[in-house]
């Protein structure tokens, strides 16, 4: 019951230590192990479970296990506010805080032109929101999401709430098919389980 246990590599182990994590949360435990092996999850989990790290996690392992070949964006990881993608954005900082992952913010507010600049740099990972990544993409020849290995969907219930359920199909029709897609949500509602249907591969459920 340690991350130790989890299969983790040494940095990552680290950082949970310099976080001050003793052991993982239920979330975690169950999710972790899981991930590493590549399935698709469809978990229910609400902020403060630690879901954050239950995806950043595994990866992050699976971005220092399988390094590529060339620079590329490869995790896109979707959230439905400039906030929360601030706050993932952050906390994925700090656990790869002693490896050399590179991730960046997108969301609406900050400088267009800078996040063009970013992106083009290839960071490992994107945390963005719908709208403003969506303008990245479909506007530009350097930013593509066809090296993608993972996605991402964070409360995807308030995704859907905000009204992004277009550009969310608009982003997964742009992703390569072979990929792992993790979702998560406070809530299992008719619409997510479209969203679920549409976006993820024979899932495992996930309760937190
Ligand atoms: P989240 O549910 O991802 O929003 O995380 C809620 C809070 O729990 C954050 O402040 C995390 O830093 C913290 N946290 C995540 N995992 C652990 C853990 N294994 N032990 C202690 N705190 C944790």
């Amino acid at each position: 019951n340690s991350f130790l246990e989890l299969n983790l590599s040494r940095p990552l182990v680290r950082a949970c230590e310099a976080l001050g994590y003793q052991k993982p949360t239920p979330i975690q435990a169950a999710c972790i192990p899981l991930a590493l092996t590549g399935r698709d999850i469809c978990g229910s989990a609400i902020t403060g479970s630690g879901k954050t790290a239950a995806f950043s996690l595994p990866v992050l392992e699976r971005l220092l296990f399988r390094p590529k070949r060339v620079p590329a964006i490869r995790v896109l990881i979707l959230t439905p506010t400039r906030e929360l993608a601030a706050q993932v954005h952050s906390m994925i900082e700090k656990l790869a805080q002693f490896t050399d992952i590179r991730c960046c913010l997108v969301v609406g507010g900050l400088s267009t032109k800078v996040q063009e600049v970013a992106l083009r740099s290839m960071p490992d990972i994107v945390v963005a929101t719908p709208g403003r990544i969506i303008d990245h993409v479909r506007n530009s020849l350097s930013v593509g999401l066809e090296d993608l290995a993972v996605v991402i969907l964070d409360e995807a219930d308030r995704l859907l709430e905000l009204g992004f359920s277009a550009e969310i199909q608009e982003l997964i029709r742009m992703c390569p098919k072979r990929r792992q897609t993790m979702l998560f949500s406070a809530t299992m509602t008719e619409e997510i389980d479209e969203l679920v249907k549409l976006s993820l591969n024979k899932p495992v459920r996930l309760e937190a």
